[in-house]
């Protein structure tokens, strides 16, 4: 099944973010605090633009520039600072959209080398669901019959017991059968065929560490039945539509005696996850967009204190319990990179209190 690559992940957030932000956001208040700047919209940030779930990618991009991430969900407070009449272009770059593109290719190329797209006609919210389910099941049964990789696996749950379900799609698990251990992997392309910096390669350490994390929380049972259904806001009583229910079939070679309601196969799901083990090791590997040639690759060990200590620190953002907060002076050279620059509150937030401080 393909329904599991980074794009189909951002657009499942973008048609959430269309059918279910609510009010109009303004700016009106630009009180600020130590070190935040406190930007006044209708709701916390999680209710407005992420009410059900978010995903990984939304830590990710918040890792690396909180204000870029709100400006992103929500461009109307970044356009308030457009002076009147003048054209402002928010845009991403041609190239920087062509690049994201040969990425997406890539990674279809690899997931292509071990599983074949199949097509399943969703009737409901469940069903979406469902399919993703399956797609799980299909990893860790595939782990269970033998087989060493699994490509585009997802994973949810409430990381570290927070009030915040959290959805993602890993690249790549590798299972090893002898020493029952799991590894994952996640695949950066390049256009240029330099290492990245190393906060960019923070940034993807931490995008790995957390999906390591929900897989961890999945394979230990701390995910639930009522968690899921809740936060998501599905019936576990819904039947799963003859299309899905095909597709069940074939992933379990028949078994779905019990399966026909989204709970049910959620329950089994949760049930066969936990005959795995939790991964303790992860590696990010950087390759360049053209020749895939390998730039760098990065081995760790999953570092759950510190995961949680910045996770915590995000969700207190989500939870509207702090303001928001750009990049440190020191890391100001990703400002050039940024589509939202020109308009940016925070640059002129921080030259404020620079110049308080020389002043001082
Ligand atoms: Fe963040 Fe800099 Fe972009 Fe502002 S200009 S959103 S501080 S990266």
């Amino acid at each position: 099944f393909d329904f599991g690559s980074d794009t189909d992940e951002e657009e499942l957030v973008k048609i959430d973010y269309v059918e279910e932000v609510r009010g109009p956001l303004h700016n009106s208040s630009t009180d600020t605090l130590e070190c935040d700047l406190v930007i006044q919209t209708s709701g916390t940030p999680k209710t407005q633009f992420r009410p059900r779930y978010l995903i990984v990618s939304d830590f990710a991009k918040q890792h690396w520039c909180e204000m870029q991430l709100l400006y992103s969900l929500a461009p109307e407070i970044i356009l308030l600072r457009a002076v009147p009449g003048e054209e402002v272009k928010l845009e991403e770059s041609e190239t920087s959209k062509a690049a994201k593109g040969r990425g997406s290719d890539i990674h279809l190329e690899r997931e292509l080398e071990v599983q074949v797209p199949v097509e399943v006609i969703v009737e409901t919210q469940e069903d979406k669901w469902a399919v993703k389910l399956i797609n799980l099941q299909q990893a860790v049964l595939a782990f269970c019959r033998g087989q060493r990789l699994a490509r585009e696996v997802p994973v949810f749950g409430c990381p570290f017991g927070e009030d915040i379900f959290v959805f993602g799609i890993i690249d790549e698990l590798c299972y090893d059968p002898d020493r029952h251990e799991v590894e994952i992997s996640e695949l950066k392309t390049r256009r240029s065929a330099h290492p990245p910096k190393k906060k960019q390669q923070d940034k993807d350490k931490y995008q790995v560490n957390l999906y390591a994390q929900l897989f961890n929380e999945l394979v230990l049972g701390s995910v639930n039945k009522s968690m899921v259904a809740s936060h998501l806001g599905l019936n576990l009583d819904t039947k799963l539509s003859s299309s899905v229910m095909e597709h069940v079939r074939d992933v379990t070679t028949g078994d779905v005696s019990e399966v026909c309601t989204f709970g049910h196969l959620l329950e089994t799901v949760l049930s066969q996850v936990q005959s795995l083990c939790c991964i303790k090791r992860s590696r990010v590997e950087y390759i360049q967009q053209d020749d895939k040639s390998e730039i760098l690759v990065l081995d760790f060990l999953l570092d759950s204190d510190s995961l949680r200590h910045m996770f915590m620190e995000q969700c207190r953002w989500w939870h509207g319990e702090r303001g928001t907060t750009g990049v440190d002076i020191e890391d100001c050279w990703k400002c050039e990179h940024c589509q939202f620059a020109p308009l940016c509150e925070w640059r002129d937030f921080m030259a404020e209190k620079l110049s308080k401080g020389k002043k001082k």
